[in-house]
């Protein structure tokens, strides 16, 4: 089999050269996906994994917008429409600056495995822009969201597909992309998810992708008998994902340490309680500040700055009993993980989309921690976006308590799934072979099904 996956990445490293993080996404997956072929011979011959690795249709355009001195700035955007044999395409819009076609193939790709898991009809696609929202007034991200809306809206629509936020998108920018949306099509329909409560959004979505990250941990640890409680805990970022892990992860009794931006890291061994949290709720998403200004509010934390381009960061150097990457991809280097299980790290749940390079998550497999990759323990958005989809279309809304015993039951089901899987496939407690195994066999099948398209 070992031919078999490196004839496939050769192929595909060819075909798309230089897209370094969807060669890394795609390796990752075809290697638990060959556990399956020689018992599934007809994936094999039905081209099944040639075909999810060619986008079903890539949407490249050109942004214009005029800043707040009169210039005019050119931004490009794209939407990558990967697979949608289980449904409408399904998948966030991410505006930074170091974005280009490549991330967004490798986020759509991850996309396709992660809907697929959380059980919900979705299929998989991802977009955005390399515009960085930091620093923009609110007026220049308005106009910025109209602009690219006035080309995505082509693309789609509640029966096509609904982006939701990621990187950079927010309730704010949401809010900008759906009016246009509305006003260019006269037409209300939940054709993005992550809207306000009180104009088709609900309850809970905010919430979705940190707590369920942490439910996700929660039933991860009680496989070996143990709980949150007292454990502490290594977040990075300081974004949506971030702030509701911290949110979760304290009201079970775990103890946070750190919390991070592009920037650098907070270390704050007094522990991250809900007030602090507070502070970073407001200083992030509405003042849109930089995370070094904690330690102005907090004398007990120390601030490292960090240089991106270093082989390490030092937000996973402290002592710790679990880790919570939240951020962004490969943030966790290989070094990184050599360093988080010589810190005593014994649990690693990703929010993030593979926020572990390749070398660091086979460290992590061979230590044999508990080890939850991004697109199992990071569908808590997916999931509660196909709910806000499925609420949208019944014209009515669940509650936060009904919202939330849905979320942690969904995370439950994957988690049990991925156990499944990898179990099935003879790799017991391999989290990255259970989400990929599990979240791949729906699909195929549904291909199958669908005929050659
Ligand atoms: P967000 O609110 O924009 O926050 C992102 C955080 O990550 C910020 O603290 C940001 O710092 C930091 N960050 C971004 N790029 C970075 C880089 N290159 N190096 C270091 N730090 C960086 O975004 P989010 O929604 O929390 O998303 C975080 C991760 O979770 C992403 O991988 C996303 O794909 C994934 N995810 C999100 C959802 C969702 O529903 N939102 C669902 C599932 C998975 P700065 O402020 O300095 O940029």
């Amino acid at each position: 089999m070992i031919d078999y996956v490196n004839a496939f990445m050769a192929s595909v490293e060819e075909k798309n050269p230089g897209e370094t993080e969807f060669h890394q996404a795609v390796r990752e997956v075809v290697e638990s996906i060959s556990l399956v072929l020689d018992m599934h011979p007809e994936y094999r011959s039905a081209k099944i994994l040639e075909r999810m690795v060619e986008p079903e249709r890539t949407v490249v355009f050109r942004v214009p917008w005029m800043d707040d001195q009169g210039e005019i700035h050119i931004n490009r955007g794209y939407r990558v429409e990967m697979n949608s044999a289980l449904g409408p395409y399904k998948g966030g819009l991410r505006f930074h600056p170091s974005v280009n076609l490549g991330i967004f193939k490798f986020l759509a790709f991850e996309q396709i495995f992660q809907n697929s898991l959380t059980t919900l009809p979705m299929g998989g696609a991802k977009g955005g822009s390399d515009f960085d929202p930091k620093g923009k007034s609110g007026y220049e991200v308005m106009r910025f969201c109209q602009s690219f809306m006035n080309e995505l809206f082509r693309h789609i629509g509640p029966d096509t597909d609904i982006p939701a936020g990621d990187i950079g998108v927010g309730g704010r920018e949401i809010g900008y992309l759906f009016g246009q949306y509305r006003r260019l099509c006269n037409r209300f329909s939940g054709a993005l998810t992550g809207k306000g409560l009180n104009w088709g959004g609900v309850n809970g979505r905010p919430q979705a992708a940190g707590y369920g990250c942490v439910y996700f941990a929660a039933e991860m640890l009680a496989t070996r008998g143990q709980t949150l409680e007292g454990k502490t805990c290594l977040v990075s970022g300081s974004g949506n994902v971030s702030q509701y892990a911290i949110e979760k992860i304290l009201q079970l009794g775990g103890k946070v340490l750190t919390v991070s931006d592009s920037n650098g890291v907070i270390f704050d061994e007094e522990g991250i309680d809900a007030r602090k949290l507070a502070f970073i709720m407001e200083l992030k998403n509405l003042r849109r500040g930089r995370i070094k200004a904690y330690t102005n509010k907090y004398k007990s934390a120390v601030y490292t700055p960090v240089d991106n381009s270093d082989s390490c960061n030092p937000l996973w150097d402290y002592k710790a009993d679990c880790a919570f990457p939240c951020a962004t991809q490969n943030e966790i280097s290989a070094e990184d993980a050599r360093r988080l299980l010589q810190n005593g790290v014994s649990l690693i749940a990703e929010g993030a989309h593979r926020p572990t390079c390749s070398e660091g998550v086979k460290t992590f497999l061979d230590a044999d921690i508990l080890y939850a990759p991004g697109k199992a323990a990071g569908a808590g958005g997916a999931a509660i976006s196909g709910l806000e989809m499925a609420q949208n279309s019944m014209r009515m809304s669940w509650t936060k308590e009904e919202m939330d015993s849905r979320l942690s039951g969904i995370m439950k089901n994957i988690h049990s799934a991925c156990l499944q899987y990898a179990d099935r496939f003879g790799t017991p407690g391999n989290y990255v072979n259970g989400a990929n195994i599990g979240g791949f066999l729906k699909v195929a099948d549904a291909m199958i099904d669908q005929g050659l398209i």
